[in-house]
C-alpha cells in the first residue's frame, strides 16, 4: 500500500487524557480510532494487524474439526431469560425498542447457539459437534480504561463444542486447551494457563491464558521453574511460597491480562432449554457442552502493550500489518528505485512511504512509530552503493546494504 492512498495520519502526541499504553500508541500509530470509552474503530493499518490475529485463530479452529458460523450479536430477551442470565449477568447490555420489546446484545453466545446446534443434533450419531464465531461481542462495563483491551464492544472468536460424554468432552477439552498455548505462542505471547472458578453460572473449573502485563487488571502468583500460575483470588499459596508444583522455584507476584479462557458448562444449557437428543439406548440425554473464547482486539492490545519501545511499536511478523515500509526521501530517482523495491516485494507486503512533502526526519520517526518489522530505506546516499538499507525494527538482524538487482536477498536475509 501506498502511504498517499491512507487518508490516516500519525500524532506526535494525543491530547486527550488516554491513559493506556496500547491505546495511545495504536491511536498515534493511525491504527484505531477511539469513538468512545471502550469503543473503537479499526482504521486499515489496526484492522489488517487484527485480520492477522483473526486468520491465525482461524486456522487453528478449522485444525481443531469447528465449522465456522456467523451469529446475530441482536437477542431476544427470552432466550437470556430461559438461562437466567438476564437478571444475573450485571454487564449484559440490555436494550429497548420503540415497540417497547427487549433485547440483549450478545456477551457471549450459549443461548444462540445451543438451540441453534441441538435442534438438528436429534440423536447421539449427530455428536460430537463444535461450532465457532469470530464477531463483536458487548459488555457494559463500568470501566473501560485499558484501551482495546478492555471494551464495551470487542472482537472475539468463541467457540462451542457439544459431547454425548464426559470422556469425549474431556478429550476435546485438553485438545483446545494445547492447542491455545500454540496459538499464543504464534501470536507472539507466552500465556500461562491459570485455574480459575467457572463462568457465571458453572460450578466446574476454568482455565484462563494470562499474559503478563503491567497493563493487565489480573493479578496472579507464578513459578518462573515450571508453568504454575493461579489467579490470586483463589490462591491457596501466596508470594514467596515454595512451588506446590515442581518444588525447585519460589512464587513471583506479577499483574496479567487474560486473553482466551475455557469453559467446561456441564449440562447446564441442555437442561435450561430443555434440548437433548436420544441416546444408544432410545433415552433422552443433555449434552455436555464447553465453550471456548479468545479475544481478539485484546491480543491486539497486548501485543502493542508488550512489543514497542520508547520510538513506538515493534509488530511480530505474524501480526504485523506489513512486513517491509519503504522509507524513501523523496527525489525522482529514489522514486524510481522505491517502485523497483515495491514491485519486487509485493504491494501487499509493503507500505510505501511515497508522500512528497514529508521531512526525512517525520518519515524515520512514522516507521518506527508504526512498527513493521523491517524497514527499507532509498536514498540518494544509498543509490550511490546502487542499493537500499535494510534495517530491523526490533534489532533482530544487523542492518544491511542490498543491492537493487538483488532484491531477493532482502526477503532471505531478514528472516535470519
Ligand atoms: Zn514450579
Amino acid at each position: 500500500m501506498k502511504r498517499t492512498e491512507l487518508f490516516t495520519r500519525t500524532e506526535k502526541s494525543i491530547g486527550r487524557d488516554i491513559v493506556s499504553k496500547n491505546a495511545e500508541l495504536l491511536t498515534r500509530a493511525g491504527y484505531v480510532d477511539q469513538l468512545m470509552a471502550g469503543v473503537y474503530t479499526y482504521m486499515p493499518l489496526g484492522l489488517r494487524v487484527l485480520r492477522n490475529i483473526e486468520n491465525i485463530v482461524r486456522r487453528h479452529m478449522n485444525e481443531l474439526g469447528s465449522s465456522e458460523v456467523l451469529m446475530p450479536a441482536l437477542h431476544p430477551k427470552a432466550i437470556w431469560e430461559t438461562t437466567g442470565g438476564w437478571d444475573n449477568i450485571d454487564v449484559l447490555f440490555k436494550i429497548k425498542s420503540r415497540t417497547n420489546n427487549e433485547y440483549a446484545l450478545g456477551q457471549s453466545e450459549e443461548e444462540v447457539v445451543t438451540p441453534l446446534v441441538m435442534n438438528r443434533a436429534p440423536s447421539y450419531k449427530h455428536l460430537p459437534v463444535s461450532v465457532y464465531q469470530i464477531h463483536w461481542k458487548y459488555r457494559d462495563e463500568l470501566r473501560a480504561k485499558s484501551g482495546i483491551m478492555r471494551g464495551r464492544e470487542f472482537f472475539m472468536k468463541d467457540m462451542y463444542s457439544f459431547h454425548t460424554s464426559q470422556e469425549d468432552f474431556d478429550r476435546y477439552y485438553q485438545l483446545v486447551k494445547n492447542d491455545y498455548l500454540n496459538i499464543f505462542a504464534e501470536l507472539g505471547l507466552t500465556a500461562k494457563v491459570t485455574e480459575a472458578s467457572g463462568g457465571s453460572f458453572s460450578e466446574k473449573v476454568s482455565y484462563e491464558f494470562e499474559v503478563l502485563t503491567d497493563a493487565g487488571e489480573d493479578v496472579v502468583y507464578y513459578c518462573e521453574a515450571c508453568d504454575f500460575c493461579v489467579e490470586d483470588e483463589i490462591a491457596k499459596v501466596k508470594p514467596g511460597d515454595d512451588c506446590p508444583r515442581c518444588g525447585k522455584g519460589v512464587l513471583k507476584e506479577a499483574k496479567s491480562a487474560e486473553v482466551g479462557n475455557v469453559f467446561d458448562l456441564g449440562q447446564k444449557y441442555g437442561k435450561d432449554f430443555d434440548l437433548g437428543y436420544i441416546d444408544e439406548h432410545g433415552k433422552k440425554q443433555f449434552p455436555i457442552m464447553g465453550c471456548y473464547g479468545i479475544g481478539i482486539s485484546r491480543v491486539m492490545g497486548v501485543i502493542a502493550e508488550k512489543y514497542h519501545d520508547e520510538k513506538g511499536l515493534v509488530w511480530p511478523e505474524s501480526v504485523a500489518p506489513y512486513r517491509y515500509h519503504i522509507v524513501m526521501l523523496p527525489d525522482e530517482q529514489n522514486r524510481a528505485a522505491a517502485q523497483k523495491v515495491y514491485d519486487a516485494l509485493g504491494a501487499d507486503n509493503c507500505l510505501w512511504d511515497d508522500r512528497d512533502e514529508v521531512s526525512a526526519g517525520e518519515r524515520f520517526a512514522d516507521a518506527d512509530l508504526m512498527g513493521c518489522p523491517v524497514q527499507i530505506v532509498v536514498s540518494r546516499k544509498t543509490l550511490e552503493e546502487g542499493s537500499v538499507e535494510v534495517v530491523s525494527r526490533s534489532g533482530k538482524f544487523d542492518k544491511f546494504m542490498c543491492k537493487l538487482d538483488e532484491l531477493n536477498m532482502i526477503v532471505e536475509r531478514s528472516q535470519s
